[in-house]
Formats: C-alpha cells, structure tokens, sequence
C-alpha cells in the first residue's frame, strides 16, 4: 500500500469523542520513547506527523489520522500503570483501556517494544490484558539497526517463548527501524490485507 494522503484529524482524552465515521481504524501502542512517533512518520513517509520527542510523560492524547481518505491511523499516548489508591492492583490507565474495549471501528492495535530489550512485564502485562479482552493485536519491534540479526532472532525468540506459555499462537509480528527504514512494507501491506478482507 502507498500512503498518497495523511491528515492530522484531532487529539483528545476522550474514547467518546473520537471520530463518529465508522472508518477502519488501526491504533499504535506502547511505553514512550519506544520509537513510537519516529515508525508512524516511516510509515506514512512524512517527517513529523507524530511529534518525536525524547522526553517522556507528554500530554496522553489520542491522536487521529486520516490515511489515504479510507482508514485512521491512531496515535496512542506511552501506557503506564494508573495510580490506583487502596489497593496494589496495577491497571493500565483508563482512558487507554476504554479505547481498546469500546472503540468499535478498531481494526488491529500495535504494540511496539523495543527490540534491544529482553521481554518487560509492563509490555507482556499489557499483551496479556489485550489477549484476554479478545482485542486483536500485532507486535512491532523497533530499533532494529541498534541489534545484530543473531540478537535480533533471539529477542524475538525470548517473546515468543514467554506468549506461548499461556496462548497457542504469538501474534503476528514485524521488525522495524525507521533510521534504517526496514519494515514499513510489511506493515502496511499486513493493514492493507485486513483493510481488503
Ligand atoms: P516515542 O516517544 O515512542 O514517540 O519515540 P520517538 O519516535 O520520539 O523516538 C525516541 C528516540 O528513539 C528518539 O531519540 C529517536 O531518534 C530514537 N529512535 C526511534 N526510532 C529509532 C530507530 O528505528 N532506530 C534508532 N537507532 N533510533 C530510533
């Protein structure tokens, strides 16, 4: 698929006032500074329609945009665990799990990990929630230039090992780097197969 148009939509902490049109929508997920903003401008081939930035904790926004006139690209904010007083529960904030249980037009999230570390419990503990709220779901890592394809396989390895001690098949997944630009193709046509069926 070539991306002939992105358009910024809107931004906003609200699932209920995201866009009404009942486009495909696909959302892009994970902690800050994963490499986030730097894989959705490889994507859509522009320079900075996701601000990049090194700084954590910006503003948690959700932050629509129109691809090609036919599907929304969504720019989730960094997850965390929501401060829950009196009790030691970790959940993820709310608004973020309210967009992936409530928005209906959601196709498919990402939920991008950097491929230089071994698998973090915040990213497993979120794949898991996903998984059990049937939410379907895709891994992207990133940062692929940083490691090599040795190291490369065996992180990748090292996620699959952990998802299959509780689920039958690892989702699909796709090794990036927007430095390098590798992986933008595979990406796009997976979103393209879905946006077709
Ligand atoms: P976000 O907070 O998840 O949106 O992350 P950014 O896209 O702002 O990137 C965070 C940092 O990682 C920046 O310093 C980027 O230059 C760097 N970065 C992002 N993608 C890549 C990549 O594919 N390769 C390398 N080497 N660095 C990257």
């Amino acid at each position: 698929m070539e991306i002939k148009s992105a358009e910024f939509v809107m931004s906003n902490s609200d699932v209920a006032k995201c866009p009404k049109s009942m486009l495909p929508e696909y959302a892009f997920i994970g902690r800050s500074n994963v490499g986030k903003s730097s894989l959705i401008n490889m994507l859509t081939g522009r320079k900075s329609l996701a601000k990049t930035s090194g700084k954590p904790g910006k503003t948690q926004l959700i932050n629509h945009f129109l691809i090609n006139k036919n599907w929304h690209l969504v720019d989730l904010p960094g997850y965390g665990y929501a401060k829950v007083s009196k009790s030691s529960k970790k959940v993820f904030q709310k608004f973020i799990t309210q967009y992936f249980k409530n928005r209906e037009q959601l196709v498919c999230g990402f939920v991008l990990v950097d491929i230089r570390h071994e698998p973090q419990p915040i990213d497993l503990e979120f794949m898991q929630w996903l998984g059990e709220n049937s939410i379907p779901f895709g891994i992207i890592f990133t940062k692929a230039d940083k490691l090599k394809p040795k190291a490369i396989e065996n992180h990748v390895e090292a996620y699959k090992s952990i998802l299959l001690e509780t689920w039958e098949e690892i989702p699909n997944y796709f090794i990036t780097s927007s430095s390098k630009n590798i992986g933008k193709d595979n990406v796009l046509e997976f979103i393209n197969g879905l946006n077709t069926n």
